[in-house]
């Protein structure tokens, strides 16, 4: 098991506790992203004390602040004849080394907060890529979930007719998340094509008809596995017959389950964001397919599940209450794939109690910190979602190339250049861990190995 010796949380040190201050009074009430930059900041500390070179130049206090953040009003009528108004946003975070890049989220808890701890979380994961690509992040508060197709289409165009002034192919490439999958994609590109009366590659996750990569849609879900697998043969170990736990049911965790079956695991959990089921023979191919239909075409509810394969069970959770018991399930490899924030320290500590011996993030920050601190301290394989998730950015980065040279990979080639990305994602965490003496501890060397390419590039650039 991999030493990861330096704690995340607990005493904090006069630089980060006067930083952090300075940072929440400029930020009142932002939680999500005043978390995001602390986990960064406790990583970055020795490199700052190392290379003088980024306080001189005021590094971090730049990095904390996006370039600029868009927010706009986005009015659609539903089926029947009523007016809506939802908020559009486009947090624009870092273009140092290439145009910004990130997704679009569409759910009802979005706001600038959650999408600055986003955008700022991209800046370090696509540089993690190696590939040249900016971090940014956008959504809004609206909910796909019970609306028609006609009512998803409205509202896309209605948020397309504000977003196309400030995106383009060489400055900020959007893509899916929450509640932004192919359709989304699909409406909100026929409205830019149409206003700006041109065919580019300004949004990735495009159908393979129109300008799309092979494997984007899966890129997200397989990456997260290819992590997990690497975390392991660090170990010598591999996923062959481990039992894995993965929460949500959405376009990460459905291609989550798809790699882990492909590498020989089983996958006992799904779950959305009304309950979880458990199936103790595993869910195969067959039950995954069932799972993509009910999700992607029927937008269904998990619940349903049990009624389709009786060996299983459903349980409601209340996520307001803490994490799902889902996490209280014995296994050896967990992928949350859902939400932030979905592992607190309770589930963390079961999980450890019941043997696991990889965490895997699909999801955007879904360990607390009190979480990280219990995986980190117990010698858990703990890959943090700015490396383990960074696949489907750089598919998306894959798809730009392609889109501008108008040529199209195949599905092997593609596949292939994902996990030799994912796997160069874990080498050079592990190599900056160990060249600042915490070694095995992916959460400080994907941070640290994310900021130092950025850095650079914004010392190269001068203070603008
Ligand atoms: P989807 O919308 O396809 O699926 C999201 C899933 O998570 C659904 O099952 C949803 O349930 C559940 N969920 C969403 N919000 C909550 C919540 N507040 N509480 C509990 N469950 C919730 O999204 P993705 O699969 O694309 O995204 C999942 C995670 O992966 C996010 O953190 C995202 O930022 C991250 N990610 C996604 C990438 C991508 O390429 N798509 C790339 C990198 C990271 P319900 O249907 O009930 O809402």
């Amino acid at each position: 098991m991999a030493s990861q010796t330096i704690e995340h949380t607990g005493s904090r040190s006069a630089f980060v506790t006067e930083f952090m201050h300075a940072l929440s009074e400029k930020n009142p009430g932002e939680t999500e992203f005043l978390q995001a930059v602390e986990e960064c900041i406790v990583s970055l500390e020795p490199v700052l004390d190392r290379n003088p070179v980024y306080r001189d130049n005021g590094i971090i206090d730049r990095m904390v602040e996006p370039d600029r953040i868009l927010q706009f009003r986005v009015s659609w009528m539903d089926d029947a004849g009523e007016v809506h108004v939802n908020r559009g946003y486009r947090v624009q975070f870092n273009n140092a080394i290439g145009p910004y890049k990130g997704g679009l989220r569409f759910h009802p808890s979005v706001n600038q907060s959650i999408l600055k701890f986003l955008g700022f979380e991209q800046v370090f994961k696509n540089s993690l890529t190696t590939l040249p690509i900016g971090g940014g992040k956008g959504g809004s508060d609206f909910d796909p979930r019970g609306r028609s197709d006609a009512e998803v289409m409205r509202f896309c165009s209605s948020f397309m007719s504000e977003l196309f002034r400030f995106i383009g192919p060489d400055t900020d490439v959007p893509a899916g998340d929450i509640g932004v999958g192919g359709r989304e994609i699909g409406y909100l590109f026929g409205q830019y094509r149409k206003l700006t009366n041109s065919f580019t590659g300004v949004l990735t996750g495009r159908g393979v008809n129109w300008g799309g990569s092979l494997i984007r849609p899966e890129a997200t879900g397989f990456g997260s596995v290819y992590f997990a697998a690497e975390m392991l043969h660090e170990q010598g170990k591999s996923m062959e017959a481990m039992d894995c736990l993965v929460s949500g049911s959405g376009n990460v965790a459905q291609y989550t389950t798809e790699k882990v079956l492909d590498l020989g695991g089983r996958v006992l959990t799904m779950s959305d964001s009304t309950g979880y089921i458990h199936d103790p023979e595993g869910i195969d191919r067959e039950k995954l397919a069932w799972v993509m239909d009910l999700k992607n075409t029927r937008r269904g509810r998990i619940a349903e599940y049990v009624d389709a394969f009786p060996g299983s069970t459903y349980s409601d959770h209340d996520l307001t209450a803490g994490s799902s018991p889902l996490w209280n399930i014995p296994a050896q490899v967990a992928f949350p794939s859902a939400t932030q924030n979905e592992i607190d320290a309770r589930a963390a500590q079961t999980l450890v109690d019941n043997g696991i011996l990889a965490v895997s993030e699909g999801a955007n920050m879904p360990t607390t910190p009190e979480g990280q601190a219990i995986f980190i301290g117990s010698g858990v394989l703990y890959g943090p979602g700015k490396a383990a998730n960074a696949g489907g950015v750089a598919v998306s980065a894959l798809e730009m190339a392609q889109s501008s040279q108008r040529v199209y990979s195949s599905r092997d080639e593609v596949d292939d250049r994902l996990r030799d990305i994912m796997k160069r994602i874990h080498k050079v965490s592990l190599d900056a861990a160990a060249a600042y003496d915490v070694p095995g501890n992916y959460l400080h060397g994907a941070n640290i190995a994310g900021f130092t390419k950025v850095a650079d590039a914004m010392v190269d650039q001068g203070v603008i």
